[in-house]
C-alpha cells in the first residue's frame, strides 16, 4: 500500500470522539457495566508511536497486548490491550473512496477492535490463536461489529469498504 500520510491533530480529535462512542456501543451490546473501559483501560496508538515491527501494510488497525512501563519499583506493571491505528492505510482508503468520512470509518474500526478486546478478555478467545482460529474469530468479530453498528451509522458504505479488501485482511488483528 502506498503511504498516504499521518493523522492530523483534528483527525485525532475525530478518532477520540469515535472511540468514546465505540466504547458506549460495545458496553451496551455485551451488557457490560458503564465503567468497563475505565476499569480496563486500553491504549490507542498511531503508527508513529509504535515500533516498525507493528506496522501493517494491509490492515487498518491491530490489537496488541503490552505491559505498562516501570514508573516506580513499587508500582506493579499492568498488562493492557492496545489498538494500533495504521494511519497511512486508513487515509489511503478514504482517498480511494467517494466519501472522505474519517468519523464513520474510525467508528467502524474502533468498534471492531474493541469487540476483539472484549472477546479476548471475557470470552476466552486466545490472543495467540492459530491462523485458522484467528480467521474464524475475524469473521465472528466482523459479524458482531455489523450488528452493533446497524442503524447507528452508514454501515453499508463501511462494510463494503471492508469486504472489498477482505482478502488482503484489511481489518485484522495481529500478534503483539
Ligand atoms: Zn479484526
Amino acid at each position: 500500500m502506498k503511504a498516504a500520510g499521518f493523522f492530523t491533530r483534528s483527525d485525532l480529535t475525530t478518532l477520540s470522539r469515535a472511540a468514546s462512542l465505540a466504547e458506549k456501543l460495545t458496553v451496551r451490546y455485551f451488557g457490560l457495566t458503564e465503567d468497563e473501559w475505565k476499569l480496563h483501560p486500553y491504549g490507542i496508538f498511531t503508527r508513529r508511536e509504535v515500533d516498525c515491527s507493528l506496522h501493517e501494510t494491509d490492515a487498518f488497525a491491530n490489537v496488541i497486548r503490552y505491559r505498562t512501563p516501570v514508573i516506580k519499583p513499587t508500582v506493579p506493571r499492568i498488562e493492557k490491550y492496545g489498538i494500533v491505528l495504521q494511519d497511512p492505510n486508513i487515509l489511503l482508503a478514504l482517498l480511494r473512496s467517494c466519501q472522505h468520512d474519517l468519523w464513520t470509518l474510525g467508528l467502524f474500526i474502533l468498534t471492531h477492535e474493541l469487540t476483539h478486546i472484549v472477546r479476548f478478555r471475557r470470552f476466552d478467545v486466545d490472543f495467540f490463536a492459530s491462523q485458522d482460529s484467528a480467521h474464524r474469530e475475524e469473521t465472528t468479530v466482523h459479524g458482531i461489529t455489523s450488528e452493533i453498528l446497524a442503524g447507528v451509522t452508514n454501515t453499508d458504505y463501511i462494510i463494503a469498504l471492508y469486504e472489498s479488501n477482505i482478502d488482503a485482511k484489511t481489518i485484522n488483528i495481529s500478534k503483539a
